[in-house]
């Protein structure tokens, strides 16, 4: 409540109900995969294994993305530069 009333002001701190979300519940959320706990990271690539797609029209630049250390920083890192590698303004 203090949280709240500091960001939205005191009124925020005067709820008229809770209402609480299970995200691991919503099938557009989560499925049953993902459910095993992960020791982890997998092995992940572009999409596609391709650097660009599209001739270049669309980049993906997140870690999940990279051709190592996918979902690290590093990987975030790796996957940026390539992203923005040959761009021209
Ligand atoms: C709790 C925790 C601990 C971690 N510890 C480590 C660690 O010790 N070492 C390590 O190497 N890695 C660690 N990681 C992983 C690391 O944080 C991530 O691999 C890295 O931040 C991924 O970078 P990213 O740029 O790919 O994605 P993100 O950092 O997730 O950036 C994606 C950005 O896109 C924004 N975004 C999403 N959707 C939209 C949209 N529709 N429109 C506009 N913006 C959008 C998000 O707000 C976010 O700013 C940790 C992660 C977590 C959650």
């Amino acid at each position: 409540m203090e949280q709240l009333s500091g960001i939205y002001g005191h009124e925020a701190a005067q709820p008229e109900g809770f209402f609480y979300q299970d995200w691991t519940c919503e099938r557009f959320t989560a499925t049953e995969h993902d459910r095993p706990p992960m020791y982890e990271h997998p092995l992940y690539q572009p999409p596609a294994g391709k650097t660009f797609i599209w001739d270049g029209v669309i980049r993906f630049a997140g870690t999940e993305t990279a051709f190592e250390h996918g979902g690290y920083l590093e990987g975030a890192l790796s996957a940026a530069e390539r992203a923005v590698s040959n761009l021209h303004p």
